[in-house]
């Protein structure tokens, strides 16, 4: 850790935590370890996100972690303090071999979920949700998916691995996934075909205009008390707030209910993963998108180690 530098001193690793390559680090030496996924071959719009890891390792300098943790104002506690975090690099995509990308994604993921207590995943686009997932099929775990998107359709434009089509092909693959909750969902592009599918198969579906009318009904629709995988898509956020992605779409959620919302099923839940996907941050000049998303996973991560340690 480099905490005590400034914050625009590099070289830059998420949160200025120590660089070990995923290769070299042993079997359960980390709490987390914060792996990049630069690819972005599967987007159906507005592509960027191949620029997310580097540019949310610049701007979680910001969040550099001490070794004390950070202070907390309403608490008077200390957050993240003792974390054993590291920095794990990037996976290196085949680019136009997307077969070849996602098997890398799912080993990656395997070695990750062994050296840490918490993998976390930093895209790149949605596609690769389905590669990660397929990394978890030794036990039971529900999905709780924070999306505008469904991302549950069949296939989209002759693809069946767009980023409109992980949790598709994941429930598919994975047997374990006990269910999925959508949290956000808004917008005029549905696919009426995935929206049916994914009712049928027991899925909860949450509009944005569900938190935006009482956030106690969506706390309440939750899940609890069960092994928790969350998969971030930052354009869940109201893009005035984060512009830099590829799918914007208005009416989103503010940065304090996503966090309320994630600290929630985070604190109540067994988190075993976190991705935080489709952050496209060239398509915002003034570099707030990836400030908000490293804040976004540095709450996440204070609300684990909370959860764990108190
Ligand atoms: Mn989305
Ligand atoms: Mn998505």
């Amino acid at each position: 850790m480099r905490s005590g530098e400034l914050s625009f001193t590099g070289p830059f690793t998420f949160f200025k935590a120590d660089h070990l390559p995923l290769a070299e680090v042993p079997v359960s030496t980390l709490d987390v370890g914060v792996l990049g996924l630069p690819y972005d071959f599967a987007v159906g719009y507005r592509a960027g996100a191949r620029w997310a890891p580097g540019a949310v390792r610049r701007a979680s300098a910001r969040f550099a972690l001490p070794p004390e943790g950070y202070y907390d104002l309403a608490t008077g506690r200390r957050r993240l303090a003792g974390v054993r975090l590291a920095d794990l690099g990037d996976v290196d995509p085949a680019q136009l071999d997307r077969e070849e990308t996602f098997a890398r994604v799912t080993e990656a993921a395997r070695s990750a979920r062994r050296s840490c207590g918490l993998p976390v995943f930093v895209g790149g686009d949605h596609s690769l949700t389905f590669p990660l997932l397929r990394a978890y099929d030794d036990e039971p775990v529900h999905v709780l998916q924070f999306d505008a998107h469904l991302d549950y359709s069949d296939v989209r434009n002759a693809t069946a691995y767009s980023n409109s089509s992980p949790f598709r092909r994941a429930v598919e693959a994975v047997p374990g996934i006990t269910g999925i909750t959508v949290v956000g969902l808004r917008g005029m592009r549905f696919d009426q075909e995935a929206v049916t599918a994914a009712r049928a198969r027991g899925h909860t579906l949450l509009g944005a205009e569900v938190v935006h009318g009482s956030i106690q009904e969506a706390l309440n629709a939750l899940p609890s008390a069960t092994r928790l995988y969350v998969s971030f898509d930052v354009d869940v956020i109201e893009p005035a707030e984060l512009p830099g992605t590829s799918s914007p779409e208005p009416g989103g959620l503010s940065f304090t209910q996503a966090v309320t919302l994630l600290g929630a099923a985070i604190a109540r839940n067994r988190l075993v993963g976190l991705d935080l996907m489709e952050l496209a941050p060239e398509l915002d000049p003034s570099g707030r998108s990836e400030l908000l998303a490293a804040r976004l996973l540095a709450e996440a991560l204070a609300a684990w180690w909370d959860a764990r340690t108190t």
